[in-house]
């Protein structure tokens, strides 16, 4: 999949961009000449990032942004609206995945990926759609993952939310003629997703599989980078990056 030249430069905002993809997308991106925008809660992260990419002759700033929280994210979007008169594209990417077994009733974990998985990314549409609208122009690129098309045992809450994810997509392509609407679903991919709460076999499992097999997080950024690249009038509606060996 080859990146053509991107022209003209674009306001790209992302969120979760302290880590993993987000990071390999910040950092492709602003490698071909767009400005991006980033996002996370962890902002001393942020700050490090945007000062390696500025000093690199690259554009970036940052800001903390909690997708929980609607006006988080309306504000993350309004600031970068007010500064550059146009938002290009939003890459929805923040995510979290606690595996369990149902059984286990971690409630509080379906309800935080609940609320980062599918409300971040509904907050996300929310915050940008009406100025893409009115500009008649803009690009929504959200995260799924190969959990988006099967389910397996301790991942039934996070492949919900991803499940969700693709349907909301597909809506909101159908709606809206002159907004570009991308979902990008990798399959196992270095990061730091595994890491946090869950069960601790499923998490264990979830780590051993990305060590062995785990894409680089800059496969999946070349992927976002390959759809936003792409003239206005094509969408590329769905990319499934998976390495090659994964089931
Ligand atoms: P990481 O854990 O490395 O990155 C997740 C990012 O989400 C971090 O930057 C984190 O930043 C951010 N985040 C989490 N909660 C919030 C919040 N409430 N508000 C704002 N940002 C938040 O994992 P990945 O890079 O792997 O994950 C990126 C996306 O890719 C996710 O949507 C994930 O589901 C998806 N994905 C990943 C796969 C993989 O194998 N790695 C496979 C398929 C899909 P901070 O904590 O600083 O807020």
């Amino acid at each position: 999949m080859t990146t053509p030249t991107p022209s003209p430069r674009k306001i790209v905002l992302v969120t979760g961009a302290s880590s993993g993809i987000g990071e390999a997308t910040a950092r492709h991106l602003a490698a071909v000449g767009h400005h991006v925008v980033l996002g996370a809660r962890r902002v001393d992260r942020l700050a490090l990032l945007v000062k390696e990419l500025t000093e690199a002759g690259h554009s970036a700033e940052h800001a903390e942004l909690d997708v929980t929280r609607l006006d988080s994210v309306t504000s993350f979007a309004d600031a970068a609206l007010a500064r550059h008169g146009r938002i290009d594209v939003l890459v929805n990417n923040a995510g979290v995945m606690p595996l369990s077994p149902l059984d286990a009733l971690h409630v509080q974990e379906w309800n935080q990926m609940i609320d980062v998985n599918l409300r971040g990314v509904l907050h996300g549409i929310a915050a940008v759609l009406p100025a893409m609208r009115e500009r008649g122009a803009g690009h929504i690129v959200n995260i799924a993952s190969t959990a988006a098309y099967r389910v397996d045992p301790t991942a039934a809450v996070y492949c919900a939310t991803k499940f969700a994810v693709r349907a909301l997509s597909e809506g909101l392509r159908q709606e809206n003629t002159a907004v570009r609407v991308t979902v990008v679903s990798p399959g196992f991919t270095q990061s730091e997703l595994a890491d946090q709460g869950g069960d601790v076999r499923a998490q264990s499992a979830a780590r051993a599989a990305t060590e062995q097999i785990g894409l680089p997080a800059s496969a999946i950024a070349q992927a976002i980078g390959y759809a936003i690249a792409q003239p206005d009038a094509v969408d590329v509606s769905e990319i499934v990056v998976r390495p090659t060996v994964q089931n």
